[in-house]
């Protein structure tokens, strides 16, 4: 793991951080600096920078938790949906570079966009 890489060290519990959900191969957290309540990250364990650059079997456990952590997120903080996305690359807004699901609960008229903003 890259020493400084702050997932890989939220991972390893050295940097404290609110886990959503946990297994071998993945992990989850709230965001700390939220875009809605229950904005959660979720990030494979071993360090790679770019969802392509996912073996295609750690990308399957990624989509498989994604799967059951979307409705849960969402029961959680009672949102009737979610943006779910990544940011891929640094020009495309990634700050950090390991990969990093994002599931943002959305509300009805909460004010937010949806992911369509390149070119406004
Ligand atoms: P990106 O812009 O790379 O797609 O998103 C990075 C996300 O990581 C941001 O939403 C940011 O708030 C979050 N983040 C950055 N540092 C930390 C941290 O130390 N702990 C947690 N929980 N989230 C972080």
């Amino acid at each position: 793991m890259p020493e400084d890489c702050i997932f890989c060290q939220i991972v390893a519990g050295e940097i404290p951080s609110n886990t959503v959900y946990e297994d071998d191969e993945v992990f989850a957290f709230l965001d700390v600096n939220p875009l809605a309540p229950g904005h959660t990250l979720v990030i494979p364990k071993d360090h790679h920078e770019r969802l392509n650059d996912l073996p295609a079997d750690l990308a399957d456990d990624l989509y498989e938790a994604l799967h059951e952590l979307i409705p849960a997120v969402e029961d959680a903080v009672d949102a009737p949906a979610s943006n779910v996305g990544f940011n891929n690359g640094e020009a495309s807004g990634q700050e950090v570079p390991h990969v990093h699901g994002h599931i943002i609960p959305r509300f009805e008229d909460d004010g937010g966009h949806p992911i369509h903003a390149v070119g406004g």
